[in-house]
């Protein structure tokens, strides 16, 4: 059974515009996807109706078996969304955040203490269980987003951009937190800015722009169906004329600074071989973007 199949689902606005034209998705059981698209294609949306908080114009979503029309709280009780913007009671306890909202899924108090203690423990707030939420760093306010939306254990998990504007080092102890979920069985669907967040975490991946989904597959395959990596390289010293590598596209920056473009399986012993025959040296290489940021920047420009 899939955690989460759409039909032919449409959107249109009030105003007359079509934000989603007729989508088809599947997200397998337990599975890590990414969904992502450029501002305005359509995301909100479609995670507003999976969350119940759009009403759709056509097509069918059913969640873990539930469709959402026909068994709408049990469908429902399936999910736990993580909004965009932080939107829990900022003067309540870390622990009451998470705890009260049990109570919106009617589970009996004592069940609900465990379960808050287990999400915030898993979110690793418990220490911070007493303080009062507004205090919280804004990695740690992000944390308590996912415990809350965890409560009630569902089975699907919507993080829409989770980790939005958080530092690196945080935003890498949050992937574990939620490697960790997704490991102990929770289905993730992950909308994100950063790619290599969605590249290192997902198993499967859709594209979606102007309202339909113009890729779907595994990471995997959409990783390997790039055909040309792209490089920055330092110098040791300034150029005096841009070398030429048969084989390699190679473009002067700056003086000291070179973009190659490298065809995949290439690799890049030649590269700097023909570099050193013209008296180059590296100091050193970086990849001008991730992967699948480049990929995405071909797919939706
Ligand atoms: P994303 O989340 O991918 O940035 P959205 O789902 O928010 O995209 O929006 C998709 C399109 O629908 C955008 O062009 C947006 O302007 C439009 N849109 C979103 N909400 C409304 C609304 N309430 N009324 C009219 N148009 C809307």
């Amino acid at each position: 059974m899939n955690a989460l199949s759409i039909k032919q689902l449409k959107k249109t606005y009030n105003n007359g515009f079509e934000a989603l034209k007729g989508v088809d998705l599947e997200v397998k059981n337990g599975d890590f996807f990414a969904l992502l698209g450029p501002n305005g294609a359509g995301k909100s949306t479609l995670i507003g109706i999976i969350s119940s908080l759009v009403t759709k114009s056509s097509g069918k979503v059913t969640i873990c078996g539930h469709d959402l029309d026909k068994n709408t709280a049990q469908a429902k009780n399936c999910i736990g969304l993580v909004p965009q913007e932080v939107n829990f009671n900022q003067f309540e306890t870390v622990k009451n955040v998470v705890f009260y909202q049990a109570g919106f899924y009617g589970i009996p108090k004592q069940q609900a203490l465990q379960r808050t203690e287990h999400c915030l423990r898993q979110m690793d707030l418990w220490e911070k269980r007493n303080s009062i939420s507004r205090r919280l760093s804004g990695g740690m306010k992000r944390r308590l987003m996912i415990a809350r939306a965890m409560v009630h254990a569902p089975r699907l998990l919507i993080l829409d951009e989770p980790t939005a504007g958080v530092d690196i080092e945080i935003r890498r102890t949050m992937w574990q937190m939620m490697q960790e979920v997704n490991r102990q069985g929770t289905t993730i669907i992950l909308t994100t800015h950063y790619l290599e967040e969605a590249e290192s975490l997902c198993r499967n991946i859709a594209i979606i722009d102007d309202g339909r989904i113009i890729r779907a597959s595994a990471m995997d395959t959409l990783l390997s169906s790039i055909h040309t990596e792209h490089f920055l390289l330092d110098l040791a010293r300034p150029l005096t004329s841009v070398p030429l590598v048969d084989g390699y596209q190679i473009e002067q920056v700056s003086s000291r600074t070179l973009h190659v473009a490298v065809p995949k399986n290439q690799g890049l012993n030649q590269l700097f071989a023909g570099l050193s025959a013209q008296g180059v040296t590296v100091s050193s290489l970086k990849n001008k973007s991730n992967r699948l940021e480049q990929l995405f920047i071909d797919l939706v420009q």
